[in-house]
């Protein structure tokens, strides 16, 4: 499909932004432990402070991961077909959030079934 490359585009740049935040939050954590721990020789402090940012980095290895598998799917050719129906889905839709897999009309449903099993638990 034409949008593909404009999709591709917005995926990489998006996990590059990903990749410098989360440096720079492995550096400031660093900074900090090295501050919190001012000798250098204990290790095990050093440890905890990266341990601390690895936990940090959580939320973003899953995008990474979504971006990843929508990357996949642009190569497979099955990007911006829906997961649930196997409509295609927008285009528009696509290039506002390239990592979604399903179409608005199954999203809609997913989130209201979703709603309706919290209700009855
Ligand atoms: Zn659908």
């Amino acid at each position: 499909m034409e949008y593909y490359e404009k999709a591709r585009e917005i995926l990489e740049r998006h996990r590059k932004e990903i990749i410098s935040g989360a440096e720079k939050t492995l550096q400031s954590t660093f900074e900090k432990g090295v501050q919190l721990f001012p000798d250098p020789s204990d290790l095990a402090s050093v440890e905890e402070a990266q341990g601390f940012s690895f936990r940090l980095k959580e939320r973003e290895k899953k995008l990474l991961r979504k971006i990843d598998e929508a990357l996949e799917r642009l190569k497979s050719g099955s990007f911006g077909i829906c997961e649930r129906c196997g409509e295609a889905i927008e285009e528009k839709r696509m290039l506002a959030r390239p990592v979604t897999t399903f179409c608005i009309s199954c999203k809609t449903l997913l989130e209201e079934e979703e709603k309706a099993e919290k209700i009855r638990r």
